[in-house]
Protein backbone atom coordinates (compact mmCIF):
# COMPACT_ATOMS: atom_id res chain seq x y z
CA UNK A 1 0.00 0.00 0.00
CA UNK A 2 2.10 2.87 -1.15
CA UNK A 3 -0.51 5.52 -1.35
CA UNK A 4 0.20 8.18 1.49
CA UNK A 5 -3.91 8.19 1.94
CA UNK A 6 -4.22 4.61 1.54
CA UNK A 7 -1.97 3.95 4.51
CA UNK A 8 -3.13 7.10 6.55
CA UNK A 9 -7.04 5.42 6.32
CA UNK A 10 -5.84 2.18 7.19
CA UNK A 11 -4.05 3.41 9.97
CA UNK A 12 -6.93 5.46 10.86
CA UNK A 13 -9.14 2.22 11.37
CA UNK A 14 -6.56 0.65 13.14
CA UNK A 15 -6.83 3.11 15.44
CA UNK A 16 -10.47 3.61 15.32
CA UNK A 17 -11.02 -0.45 15.96
CA UNK A 18 -8.58 -0.16 18.96
CA UNK A 19 -11.19 2.23 20.22
CA UNK A 20 -14.49 0.53 19.46
CA UNK A 21 -12.75 -2.72 21.37
CA UNK A 22 -11.81 -0.60 24.22
CA UNK A 23 -14.95 0.85 24.55
CA UNK A 24 -16.60 -2.44 23.95
CA UNK A 25 -14.51 -4.23 27.26
CA UNK A 26 -15.56 -1.00 29.24
CA UNK A 27 -18.96 -1.44 28.76
CA UNK A 28 -18.72 -5.87 29.70
CA UNK A 29 -17.04 -4.28 32.78
CA UNK A 30 -19.75 -2.07 33.49
CA UNK A 31 -22.72 -3.87 32.88
CA UNK A 32 -21.73 -7.62 32.76
CA UNK A 33 -20.98 -9.67 29.83
CA UNK A 34 -24.43 -10.94 29.08
CA UNK A 35 -26.37 -7.49 29.46
CA UNK A 36 -28.15 -6.44 25.85
CA UNK A 37 -25.89 -3.89 24.13
CA UNK A 38 -27.34 -0.92 22.66
CA UNK A 39 -28.24 -1.69 19.57
CA UNK A 40 -30.01 -4.74 20.78
CA UNK A 41 -29.42 -7.55 18.90
CA UNK A 42 -26.24 -9.06 21.04
CA UNK A 43 -24.91 -9.25 24.67
CA UNK A 44 -22.09 -7.28 25.70
CA UNK A 45 -20.04 -10.14 25.44
CA UNK A 46 -20.85 -11.21 21.71
CA UNK A 47 -20.24 -7.29 20.72
CA UNK A 48 -16.65 -7.67 22.32
CA UNK A 49 -15.68 -10.74 20.37
CA UNK A 50 -17.45 -8.57 17.14
CA UNK A 51 -14.71 -5.83 17.61
CA UNK A 52 -12.19 -8.63 18.65
CA UNK A 53 -12.66 -10.07 14.84
CA UNK A 54 -12.73 -6.60 13.53
CA UNK A 55 -9.14 -5.75 14.81
CA UNK A 56 -7.80 -8.79 13.74
CA UNK A 57 -9.32 -8.30 10.22
CA UNK A 58 -7.82 -4.73 10.14
CA UNK A 59 -4.48 -5.96 11.55
CA UNK A 60 -4.07 -8.69 8.85
CA UNK A 61 -5.38 -6.05 6.19
CA UNK A 62 -2.94 -3.47 7.20
CA UNK A 63 -0.13 -5.81 7.43
CA UNK A 64 -0.66 -7.71 4.06
CA UNK A 65 -0.48 -4.06 2.45
CA UNK A 66 2.96 -3.28 3.96
CA UNK A 67 1.52 -1.01 6.76
CA UNK A 68 2.63 -2.68 9.66
CA UNK A 69 4.38 -4.70 10.74
CA UNK A 70 3.41 -7.96 12.96
CA UNK A 71 5.23 -9.91 15.82
CA UNK A 72 6.75 -12.83 15.32
CA UNK A 73 6.04 -15.92 17.61
CA UNK A 74 9.16 -15.13 19.72
CA UNK A 75 8.28 -11.27 19.81
CA UNK A 76 4.92 -12.70 21.34
CA UNK A 77 6.57 -14.98 23.94
MG1 LIG B 1 -15.55 -2.39 15.05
Amino acid sequence: MGNIDQRAEALTILMEECAELIQATSKVLRFGPDAQSANGANSLSELQTQEIADLFAIIRIAEKHGVICCPDEQQIQ
